[in-house]
């Protein structure tokens, strides 16, 4: 249910209401929009219906919210919402692209990196320390040396950093080092984990399950915004289909349907959906044109020698060729990139 109050509502007002709301045992949660304040009153559907909160002063309607997700929906926040992440912003006008290895191989590798996408037009470098591999037998990632490596190939860029949380446990370590949590494809309905990020103040990348419908993309979000982090990212990054050409089939119609119900960011990932290098600038290309607010890309200087995900890196000269690319394409759907 979101409760929304008058233009001129007083702050004795809200406050009045907030703890009406918390004193029959609901959670409110505030958005504070530029012209009005919203309360999204999440709790059981009963002592909703039974507590009359449209005849407090202030409040000019209540509504109920008939999605199953409610904190992320665009009834409950109508503008977009822009995260930010230092000077980086997500969600405005700019495409945001986010860029460097699957794994975090070396503290060398990883700066020339940095560096190399950085020229190009990234404005977030990405890297894995603790990698969700198929087999255990792969490489797994570095894990804290690779996180001391990210952190540092950062502050030498001035780029914020991502990177993946595979386990509760890393949280406070993570935090240390990084700018953005990467909540995995595999793991978006860890739900332990989940709530655990959702206690964060760091913004959260979360990435949509191989074989997640949307609503349920949306409702492992509202576990993250339940838990008071608004700072969510939406990833689509192909989901599995019988189409065997591409890694997995790259669900662009994601990009306008979850516009229409969120207020989140959308961010592509073509990397992991195609699986193969030669079909990510078009894929990249397509999803600037979905309307998408960023893209994240995997580059890699040698990817026949990359311990992870090698056939679908990008080589920076053809980052860089492909950043070019884009900019015709943002321009032409009024964005910039
Ligand atoms: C990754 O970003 O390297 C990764 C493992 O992504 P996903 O969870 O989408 O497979
Ligand atoms: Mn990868």
């Amino acid at each position: 249910m979101i409760i929304v109050l008058k233009p001129e509502a007083t702050e004795a007002q809200l406050k009045h209401l907030i703890a009406k709301v918390k004193s029959v045992g609901l959670k409110p949660m505030i958005s504070k929009g530029v012209e009005r304040t919203i309360i999204g009153v999440i709790g059981e559907e009963d002592i909703l219906r039974s507590t009359p909160l449209d005849v407090f002063p202030g409040v000019e309607k209540v509504m109920s919210i008939l999605a199953p997700y409610k904190l992320v929906s665009r009834e409950f926040k109508h503008e977009n919402s822009v995260i930010n992440i230092g000077k980086v912003k997500v969600g405005g006008k700019k495409i945001v692209t986010m860029a460097g290895p699957c794994s975090i191989e070396s503290r060398e590798m990883l700066i020339n990196i940095a560096k190399s996408v950085k020229k190009s037009g990234a404005s977030v470098l990405r890297g894995g320390a603790f990698k969700p591999r198929t087999s255990p037998y792969s490489f797994q990632g570095l894990g804290e040396e690779g996180l001391k490596y990210l952190k540092e190939a950062g502050q030498k860029t001035g780029l914020p950093v991502i990177t993946e949380i595979m386990d509760i446990r890393d949280l406070p370590l993570i935090e240390k080092y990084a700018d953005i949590l990467q909540i995995g494809a595999r793991n978006m309905q860890n739900f332990n984990l989940l709530k655990a990020v959702g206690t964060s103040k760091m913004p959260v990348l979360l990435k949509r399950g191989i074989s997640s419908t949307i609503v349920e993309l949306l409702m492992s979000a509202e576990y993250i915004l339940s838990n008071g982090n608004f700072n969510v990212m939406l990833c689509e990054r192909g989901i599995r289909t019988f189409e065997d050409q591409t890694r997995f089939t790259l669900d662009l119609s994601a990009v306008p349907v979850l516009k229409k119900l969120t207020h989140l960011p959308v961010i592509i990932d073509p990397s992991h959906a195609v699986g193969k290098w030669g079909y990510v600038p078009a894929m990249a290309r397509a999803a600037v044109a979905s309307g998408c607010d960023g893209l994240i890309i995997e580059v890699h200087p040698k990817p026949e020698e990359a311990l992870s995900d090698g056939a679908q890196s990008l080589i920076p000269d053809n980052f860089e060729k492909m950043m070019k690319e884009l900019k015709g394409v943002a321009k032409a759907v009024g964005r910039d990139i």
